[in-house]
């Protein structure tokens, strides 16, 4: 890397920015009144880093739209609620013939085919990236073309996943089943920063009312019911011992992204590449945990 560890890194920008700060060269701009006016000893300076991609975090937040707009009768009867106890991307539905839920593969396949249904591939890509830039009170959101595309190359597992799942009869009568994989992969490849990504999670631990603007993104009942799924399925296999151990509804993704919420206090995001074998982000697990460690967060904590 060109960089050394990161917080050495800001630790050296904030030394050259105080080194800089006693230089007292120049003056200031005569030719306009205005700038005449301006105090020579301001000083200042931003660092804004690349986004992330988010990966199946995107998954509650599409879940939680598709809950706002078609309502919990209509998404559950196309995936359940349960874990799965399997793989994420596992070839398999329940006993119904549903995805598990809707935070693995299948399941999030399930409601891309109801989001925004009935309009046209662009505008229900733009209408669920307008949702997510309300959910994140307009904070920095993009889409990584390249991702979705390298993904698609890739995605065997999610296209068998599709066609056993319409096989199975897992899809409203005449969805485009190709269209529904571009959608998901589509979704997959959206791009957040800790920053937008943080709002969003705040929205959810708001009942759904973006925190920094009071706009009403999402039902509350929508929030409450995927906050639940998110406190049971959230992790890959590792939700069962999230939620004991940290007590908190999650959602991580393969680029190392977890989004951790506290219901009614505040939104965290976290990422970090590296993962786990359960394929969470080693950082942002033992975030979560340190953080439950300190602070009475835990679901169940009763001090
Ligand atoms: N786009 C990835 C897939 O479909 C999502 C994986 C993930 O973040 O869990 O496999």
């Amino acid at each position: 890397f060109v960089l050394p560890d990161f917080q050495e890194f800001t630790g050296e920008l904030a030394a050259i920015f105080e080194r800089c700060r006693a230089n007292t060269e120049g003056r200031v701009a005569n030719c306009i009144p205005q700038l005449a006016r301006a105090d020579p000893a301001r000083w200042g300076a931003a660092v804004c880093t690349v986004p992330f991609c988010l990966q199946s975090v995107s998954k509650p937040l599409n879940y939680a739209l598709a809950m706002t707009e078609a309502g919990s009768d209509r998404v559950h009867q196309f995936v359940g609620y349960e874990p799965s106890g399997i793989s994420f991307n596992s070839i398999a539905l329940n006993s119904e013939n549903k995805p598990h839920n809707p935070m693995i593969n299948s399941g999030a396949i399930a409601v891309c085919s109801l989001l925004a249904r009935g309009q046209r591939l662009a505008d229900r890509f733009d209408y669920v990236l307008r949702q997510y830039l309300r959910m994140s009170a307009g904070e920095r959101l993009g889409f990584s073309n390249s991702t979705f595309l390298s993904e698609r190359e890739s995605s065997d597992r999610n296209y068998a996943i599709g066609y056993y799942m319409r096989e199975n009869g897992c899809f409203p009568p005449d969805t485009d089943l190709r269209e529904t994989l571009d959608f998901y992969l589509q979704l997959c490849a959206l791009e957040a920063t800790c920053d937008s990504a943080a709002v969003i999670a705040a929205t959810l631990a708001n009942g759904g009312v973006c925190p920094l603007t009071g706009d009403p993104v999402l039902s509350a009942e929508a929030v409450r019911d995927t906050l639940s799924l998110m406190h049971s399925c959230g992790l890959y296999d590792y939700s069962g011992q999230f939620a004991f151990k940290c007590g908190l509804p999650a959602k991580s993704g393969v680029s190392g992204a977890i989004l951790l919420v506290i219901p009614g206090l505040m939104g965290i995001a976290l990422w970090s590449p590296p993962l786990d074998r359960q394929g969470n982000s080693c950082r942002g697990i033992q975030f979560c945990r340190e953080l439950v460690a300190r602070f009475s967060l835990h679901n169940f904590d009763s001090t």
